[in-house]
């Protein structure tokens, strides 16, 4: 396999440290012919993506990695090749930003109920602001020593100054990405460790899997593909490649290869 782009990655319009420019220059670095982003609930950074891609001469799709949810259990939904302006993407950004916006200042409630006075305003990222943004702060902070700890104590699931995400449902997420011309991929479907969840989201209108994915090994990918395969869905692959704030993981660790992406934006309107 030649491998000619890395689909999953995320910059500095959401919770990544690389700017889209960055990106693309690592693409090129790599020799690799096409670049995606995959932003947290956000299409912002598309826009310097698609100039720096030009300017080097790489092609470029639309990305974005939507939070949904079925049955209350957290999804993510890699969406490509939509068209960025589309209203229905447009109002769903909004959407995310709103509730972003209630349930980081609800975090930020319970961190100060405990004792941790870490001002908001501190936090000067351009785009979505997640619970990474607030990691770091307690990292800066000293009172954590790394971002895992961050979330191990405090941020994660059932910690200390943990506040569910209401999102949105996975079928609407679908909805919207198709109603914007583009595809709706099961993100690192590893991740659902509840079988009845996982055949339940195998059986939603999603176009594809992604099969390849940062540390999987080829068994693992073997195990996905064939799940993909057997409902003619598509496969893609990607790093999720999130900079420093993930130093283990390298951008272009995981690829697609030319014939993997010509398919995906085939099936894109
Ligand atoms: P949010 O969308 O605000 O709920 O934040 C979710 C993001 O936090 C994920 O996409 C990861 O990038 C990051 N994250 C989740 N768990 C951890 C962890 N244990 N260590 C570092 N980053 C994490
Ligand atoms: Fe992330
Ligand atoms: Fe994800
Ligand atoms: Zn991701």
């Amino acid at each position: 396999m030649i491998p000619f782009a890395d689909l999953h990655c995320h910059s500095t319009y959401s919770d990544g440290t690389a700017t889209p420019a960055e990106i693309v220059d690592l693409a090129v670095s790599l020799h690799l012919k096409a670049v995606s982003l995959t932003d947290h609930d956000s299409t912002l950074g598309l826009e310097e993506l698609y100039k720096a891609a030009k300017a080097k001469g790489l092609e470029m799709i639309s990305g974005v990695e939507f939070s949904c949810h079925v049955d209350q259990e957290s999804v993510h939904l890699l969406g490509y090749g939509f068209d960025p302006d589309a209203p229905s993407i447009k109002k769903l950004q909004e959407k995310h930003l709103l509730r972003r916006s209630t349930r980081n200042e609800e975090i930020f409630k319970k961190l100060h109920r405990l004792g941790i006075k870490v001002d908001p305003s501190e936090i000067t990222a351009q785009g979505i602001i997640g619970r990474p943004h607030i990691a770091e702060l307690l990292v800066k902070h000293k009172i954590v020593g790394s971002m895992q700890e961050a979330f191990k104590k405090y941020l994660g699931e059932g910690k200390l100054a943990y506040v569910p995400a209401y999102t949105i449902t996975v079928n609407e997420t679908i909805d919207v990405i198709h109603a914007a011309g583009g595809v709706a991929i099961l993100a690192h479907p590893h991740l659902i460790d509840s079988i009845p969840l996982l055949n339940k989201l195998l059986q939603s209108p999603f176009d594809g899997i992604e099969c390849y994915y940062s540390n999987f090994t080829p068994e693992e990918n073997a195990r996905w593909v064939k799940r993909a395969q057997r409902r003619n869905w598509l496969e893609t692959g990607g790093s999720d490649y999130h900079g420093l704030n993930k130093p283990y993981v390298k951008y272009g660790c995981t690829t697609v290869d030319e014939e993997h992406f010509r398919k995906l934006q085939n099936a894109c309107r």
